[in-house]
């Protein structure tokens, strides 16, 4: 399963961060203090220089313009959604100007929701699966409720079989005559499973129906090409992977062929910027994403995403996802030679082609474990019920600190040091 012919001991972990192409952008980020070994990356990811940078940037901007900071550079940033939105698309190798940067996720799923959704009386079931996060099913299921519909009339759901994957087949047997619209996660924020978006949206507009996807766990970390997997839209964060700070504003994109559609969600951002300034009545909509966006760009939560993608566009996504397929891959063949014995497994998908960016630790000691990981100076992610996740992230983390994380779950298991801690939960752990 291992990507590489791995061996025991430090040495190979050396000697892969001296082989490694992207270890000096590890600089560019700011070390956590004690110099925490740091593998939650996954749920936010780490300052950078470049981010601070961008964010003193736009405050000095204010400082000595006042509002004439929409004039500057051009309207820069009053277009700043669409700007920065051009350089993430390249991520996902969508058009520039099919991405914005606006909103958080949720919102952004009621917006796709609100435009893709116009229910008939043949067709209007919303085709979801049973592992994705909540916050996309609170969306939803208010959006079906808004219309005055039953959330159980409405909703169409592809139950995983074992809890941990979903099965694609499954997907494609549930997309019959009466769905409308699929929401999917690119990959699972649990299993790190990296769904075959490709063929879904196949088989879905086969069958006349939009499919969106959350990239929320794959964005800055998988390395998506949306021209030829083609979906109708799709949303995400960019405070994971993608290391744009805590509530970073998020990102959302609609394949151009819809630009003709009506927006569910209008606001004067949305506008045609000829005449948003007229400050007419009637919405005269803008035909391209920036339809997308409702009011003023929150900028202090933009800027450190511009900062961010200075860093991605010099270290290149393919390397990024290279890297990051090559730390897993090591983190799990580290976990097969020397954790086993303790009652350590993963139920992550093995597979590059199949696999995300963070390997998914089972235990059932899992929560006393993290906090025995804290104690050694090393900070995880934990996931009810047993479920330690752990994102070593390309741009910053080592292949010396995935050994050294391996070292510290070993002694973990062998003096079982889980016993120094309560099963009692704290809020975010
Ligand atoms: C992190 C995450 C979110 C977060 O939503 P926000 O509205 O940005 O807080 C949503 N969906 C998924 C799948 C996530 O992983």
């Amino acid at each position: 399963m291992a990507n590489k012919n791995f061996i025991a001991g430090v040495e190979q972990a050396r000697t892969l961060d001296q082989q490694d192409v992207l270890a000096k952008f590890k600089d560019r980020f700011y070390p956590l203090a004690d110099n925490k070994i740091y593998m939650d990356g996954n749920s936010l990811g780490l300052a950078s220089k470049d981010a601070e940078a961008a964010l003193l940037k736009v405050m000095e901007i204010w400082k000595n313009e006042g509002i004439l900071i929409w004039n500057a550079e051009n309207g820069h940033y009053f277009n700043y959604g669409k700007n920065i939105g051009a350089r993430v698309a390249k991520l996902i190798n969508a058009e520039a100007n099919e991405v914005m940067i606006t909103a958080n996720t949720t919102l952004n799923i009621h917006q796709a929701i609100a435009t893709f959704w116009k229910p008939t009386k043949e067709r209007y079931k919303i085709l979801v699966d049973d592992l994705n996060f909540p916050t996309d099913r609170y969306a939803v299921d208010s959006q079906i409720a808004l219309k005055g519909m039953k959330v159980e009339d409405v909703i169409k759901i592809v139950e995983s079989a074992d809890g941990i994957f979903i099965d694609e087949d499954a997907v494609i047997e549930a997309m019959t005559e009466d769905v409308a619209v699929i929401l999917l996660p690119s990959v699972l924020y649990r299993s790190s499973q990296l769904l075959d978006m490709e063929l879904l949206t196949k088989e879905a507009h086969q069958r006349g129906i939009y499919i969106g996807f959350d990239l929320c766990h794959s964005i800055g970390s998988v390395h998506h090409n949306f021209k030829s997997i083609n979906p109708d839209f799709a949303v995400w964060c960019n405070y994971k992977y993608l290391s744009a700070g805590p509530g970073a504003t998020a990102g959302m994109f609609v394949n151009k062929k819809h630009f003709a559609k009506e927006v569910g969600l209008a606001g004067w951002f949305g506008n045609k910027d000829e005449t948003q300034f007229q400050l007419k009545h009637q919405f005269d909509q803008a035909r391209d994403v920036t339809a997308y966006q409702t009011g003023t760009p929150n900028m202090f939560s933009m800027a450190p995403l511009e900062g961010v993608m200075n860093i991605y566009e010099e270290a290149g996504m393919e390397n990024v996802r290279a890297k990051s397929l090559n730390l897993t891959a090591y983190m799990m063949y580290l976990i097969d030679t020397r954790l086993n014995e303790y009652g350590y497994s993963y139920t992550n998908e093995t597979e590059d082609h199949k696999r995300g960016g963070h390997v998914a630790l089972v235990h059932e000691e899992a929560y006393r474990i993290c906090m025995a990981l804290k104690a050694h100076n090393i900070i995880p992610d934990y996931r009810e019920p047993n479920v330690i996740r752990l994102a070593p992230i390309a741009l910053y983390n080592s292949y010396e600190e995935v050994y050294q994380l391996i070292d510290a779950l070993e002694n973990i298991g062998k003096n079982k040091e889980w016993n120094n801690f309560s099963q009692e939960r704290t809020i975010v752990i």
